[in-house]
């Protein structure tokens, strides 16, 4: 049996401790334990790395102060837009699922998409269309509603901007104690294969059909067992644009830099050259984890089966 361990985040962004209450910062601490402990418990029990991932991001996606699933931010027209994706690195399959609405976890759409398509990227109404077809859970708008992403939302919606779920940028004040995000898990089982996952509702405000890097393979999500597994939080057009997640993968495939190395390229140079603020967890075929970002914070949590666990939220 090899070594197997998890990793998760729920964004990054301007996360700072001065801006937090204690009742919030537990909140935030609970939220991101119990997605650890569901997505290791599967692994402790012989479970894939898929599934572990799955498990990690339901719980985070079903937990309201995260944005994706129950809790996604708002759109310009005042609704819900979720996108989603899994890898797995065992055979380089992939699901991915953008603008989808009222599923309650479109995780498990995108896994849906992996597993039980030919295809491996729905968007908008075929792929709500699909989430029925494969009977996965729906949910009515009042589901996905919250009070402080209706009032961050309210501040920006008649303006041309949209924002990162938990930056000061366009926010400022109305930000503090409200800074959620996007949510991400990998993971490398007992037989050393290796998933990734990540799922959001996007940046507040978006318009136009906006898609970010979160579904999309290669940018925010990606998973070979030859090297590493990533998921991305932050402004997602220059993750997209530095092709962040296989950017890893090519670093130590092509380069033979260890996990620890090429994320720290990508996320401490590359994204910084193209003002990409924000982080990325990952995971490598012998169960090695980092979580490194750029942006003053960001919400993670890792174990492992050395007994090592960690949970942080501000920079170490
Ligand atoms: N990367 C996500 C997006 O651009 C947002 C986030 O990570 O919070 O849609």
């Amino acid at each position: 049996m090899k070594p197997f361990s998890i990793a998760i985040h729920g964004g990054a962004g301007t996360i700072l401790k001065e801006d937090m209450t204690i009742e919030l910062e537990k909140a935030y601490i609970n939220g991101l334990e119990t997605a650890i402990d569901k997505g290791y418990h599967v692994l402790e029990q012989g479970g894939t790395s898929v599934d572990a991932v799955r498990a990690a991001i339901v719980s985070l996606e079903d937990n309201l102060l995260f944005n994706a699933g129950r809790g996604s931010v708002f759109t310009k027209k005042g609704v819900q837009e979720m996108d989603a994706a899994i890898m797995n690195g065992a055979n380089l399959e992939a699901g991915a699922v953008s603008g989808v609405r009222n599923v309650r976890n479109p995780i498990e759409l995108a896994f849906e998409v992996m597993a039980h398509s030919n295809h491996v990227f729905l968007s908008g109404k075929g792929a709500n269309d699909f989430a029925i077809k494969q009977g996965l859970k729906l949910e009515p708008d009042e589901f996905f509603f919250s009070k402080f992403r209706y009032d961050q939302w309210k501040e920006i919606r008649d303006s041309d901007s949209y924002s990162l779920d938990h930056t000061h940028q366009d926010l400022a004040e109305l930000m503090k104690d409200k800074k959620f995000g996007t949510v991400g898990a990998v993971a490398c089982d007992s037989f050393g294969n290796i998933a990734a996952a990540t799922s959001t509702g996007g940046m507040t405000n978006k318009k136009y059909g906006r898609i970010g890097d979160s579904p999309i393979i290669g940018a925010g999500t990606y998973a070979n067992n030859k090297t590493c597994g990533i998921s991305c939080t932050g402004h997602g057009e220059p993750f997209i644009r530095a092709v962040a997640a296989h950017d890893v993968n090519a670093l130590m495939e092509y380069k033979g830099c260890t996990l620890q190395e090429a994320m720290d390229e990508v996320v401490h140079h590359k994204l910084i050259a193209l003002e990409g603020e924000g982080g990325m967890i990952g995971i490598d075929a012998n169960g090695n984890t980092a979580m490194v970002f750029n942006s003053a914070g960001m919400y993670r949590a890792m174990k492992n089966s050395k007994g090592e666990r960690k949970v942080a939220i501000y920079k170490d």
